[in-house]
């Protein structure tokens, strides 16, 4: 039995499994392989225990370009990568360091760098970025990017950089604490590591992918800092006013003086236990959730989808026999393909025909907004923001 990446515990329980033999990764590709995730019972860590990590195999390489290329995905990041820059530099002090430098690991396409260029144009931007696909088109943007995972690009970085930057990597490496040991030798003696994932403290979708093999609460993002010999400043969660970055959190380090690590703080047993049980009930909702979407959706003639990102992917993932049943997909503005279906522009540009219902395939959380707009069209809406919690 694999050891907790934290506390090198053995003892898991394990957390239900939306689907039994099949699971999303956050790139939108489906895995024949069941989600797989156990809490550490010592230290309440969620960690992938049934199957091998993805990151063990090339999954990064070569199987990572299609989360850019989603359907109106550049736009709807927009707006998240600029208040992420925004949180990133009030945090990091780039106004006060106007020609600071900045590495981004993991950098995709250079949305983020883009993000930072517009608003501080006089940083040093560089990137490392596993992706072939996505490594090419971030040089395309005109930034200095390395092909690789941090480790494999260690030995070719001979300078030191102010900020090290990652969003959204640590909880898909295969050894967090490695990866974070791996940040040393590129800071600046006086330099800050910066971490943005999303935060774990309450169970939400970052649990339904099984490409990250951790889930991180504040707790144990400082605890892994601290074992990788970086002093966490600050851990916080993202100001309501930065909507675009709901639910994530972003972490501030500097290096730590050289003394013995200090072992890992672990949450107490009462919290730890709160924790597993709002994680259980959370799955099993979306293991419920196809027969739910079922029973709303029976007497509909025509069944279509509004959406087609990341929530579309999780239903047709998570809820196959209610998805078999959708013939087309809606998304305002935009036309294309989504999982072999049609998208069309606007409800009205649907094929003619009997009325459809219209699955709301968004976050549970716009679900009213959207269903009381598509209702006052007269349109039947099938939501499902009651079944899932956030
Ligand atoms: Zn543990």
């Amino acid at each position: 039995m694999l050891h907790c990446f934290y506390c090198s515990s053995r003892s898991w329980l394990r957390l239900p499994d939306p689907h039994p033999d099949r699971s999303l990764t956050t790139s939108c590709i489906l895995v024949n392989e069941s989600l797989g995730k156990s809490q550490c019972a010592d230290c309440g860590l969620v960690q992938r225990t049934a199957h091998p990590f993805l990151g063990l195999g090339d999954f990064y390489q070569r199987q990572y370009a299609p989360y850019y290329e989603r359907l109106g995905v550049e736009e709807f990041n927009a707006e998240r990568y600029r208040q992420l820059a925004e949180w990133v530099g009030e945090l990091a002090g780039l106004a006060a360091r106007p020609a600071a430098s900045v590495l981004e690991i993991g950098c995709g396409r250079g949305w983020t760098l883009e993000a930072l260029r517009a608003q501080f144009p006089d940083l040093t931007l560089a990137g490392v970025e596993p992706s072939l696909d996505n490594s090419t088109i971030a040089r395309e943007q005109g930034f200095e990017v390395l092909t690789g995972t941090l480790q494999q690009v260690l030995p070719q970085i001979d300078r030191r950089f102010d900020v090290l930057f990652s969003n959204h990597v640590l909880q898909h490496t295969v050894d967090p604490v490695q990866f974070l040991a791996d940040h040393l030798p590129l800071l600046a003696e006086d330099g800050l590591v910066v971490l943005s994932m999303q935060d774990a403290s309450s169970p939400s979708n970052e649990l339904l992918f099984s490409d990250q093999n951790f889930s991180l609460t504040p707790a144990h993002l400082a605890g892994f800092g601290r074992r990788a010999g970086l002093e966490p400043i600050a851990v916080l969660p993202a100001p309501p006013e930065r909507a675009g970055l709901y639910l994530s959190m972003l972490a501030v380090f500097k290096r730590a003086a050289p003394a013995p690590r200090p072992e890992a703080p672990v949450p107490d047993e009462a919290s730890r236990k709160a924790l597993f049980d709002s994680r259980q009930h959370y799955l099993s909702q979306w293991a419920a959730l196809d027969a739910g979407l079922q029973e709303r959706a029976a007497g509909a003639v025509r069944l279509v989808n509004f959406g087609a990102g990341m929530f579309s992917s999780l239903l047709a993932a998570y809820a196959p026999k209610c998805w078999a049943r959708v013939e087309a997909c809606v998304v305002d503005g935009q036309g294309g393909q989504f999982s072999g279906l049609q998208v069309y522009p606007s409800m009205d540009a649907l094929p003619a025909g009997e009325t459809p219902a219209v699955v709301m395939g968004v976050r549970p959380w716009i679900q009213p907004a959207l269903s009381a707009r598509l209702a006052g069209q007269g349109y039947r809406c099938i939501r499902w923001d009651d079944l899932v919690s956030t």
